[in-house]
């Protein structure tokens, strides 16, 4: 199921439980996500790796997504919910899924409310202070051979450069530069701010404290899924 602008009709689920992870660059989020979504037995459906995949494989859509990437910024809506609800609409997320860093604005938020209608979701917010986040990116490293993250400072990996659970190489992202990461933090005050805002009004956000061990918030996450489970 495709979709352009907010015109989306169907998100492909039949039945699970939709777990919607919201937090500033930093906070943790991708680490929890493939946690949760492991532990919840659904796909983890990251944004920033599917662009990243197409910008890896030189499609159109990674050509487009690109500068607005390298620069910190945010790749325009349409392209975004074009890419997400074609994901999403695959067999494998009919028995629910784990979004990881979407959505990140008011009509992205909107399109997936709209999307969501009579399914069954959670929304969660992992709640850093700023102070603590530019830190954190600084020392995150991406696996090129599979999705772990490891961090240098919090999680080293055993072997220096090589990834502790594929052996694949471990990279930094160009957009975990300090410059970059400040640009990021000032597009999430601007741009997804509001749509936490609209979340918290509607009553359905659980907020939790990311600036905690990563097992402490794993199970703080957890405990905010109904009756501890998925
Ligand atoms: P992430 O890995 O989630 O930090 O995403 C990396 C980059 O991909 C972001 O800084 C944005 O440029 C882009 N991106 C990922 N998800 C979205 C989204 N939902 N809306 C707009 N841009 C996105």
């Amino acid at each position: 199921m495709s979709s352009t602008g907010n015109t989306v009709s169907s998100t492909g689920n039949t039945g699970g439980q939709v777990l919607i992870l919201l937090g500033p660059p930093g906070a943790g989020k991708g680490t929890q996500a493939l946690r949760l979504a492991a532990e919840c037995e659904i796909p983890h459906i990251s944004t920033g790796d599917l662009f990243r995949h197409n910008l890896k494989e030189g499609t159109e859509l990674g050509k487009k997504a690109k500068g607005f990437m390298e620069g910190g910024g945010l790749v325009p809506d349409e392209l975004v919910l074009d890419m997400l609800f074609d994901r999403v609409a695959a067999d494998d997320c009919r028995g629910g899924y784990l979004l990881d860093g979407f959505p990140r604005t008011l009509p992205q938020a909107k399109a997936l409310t709209k999307a969501l209608e009579n399914q069954n979701s959670k929304t969660l917010l992992l709640e850093v202070p700023e102070s603590v986040l530019v830190g954190r990116a600084g020392g995150r490293l991406l696996c090129k051979g599979c999705t772990n993250i490891h961090h240098a400072e919090f999680s080293p990996p055993q072997k220096p450069g090589i990834c502790d659970s594929c052996q694949g190489e471990l990279y930094r992202r160009k957009d975990d530069e300090p410059e970059v990461v400040k640009e990021r933090l000032k597009v999430y005050r601007k741009e997804t701010q509001p749509m936490v805002d609209y979340y918290r009004e509607t009553g359905s956000l659980e907020v939790i404290n990311g600036d905690q061990a990563p097992d402490v918030v794993f199970s703080a996450l957890k405990e905010a899924l109904v009756g501890g489970g998925c």
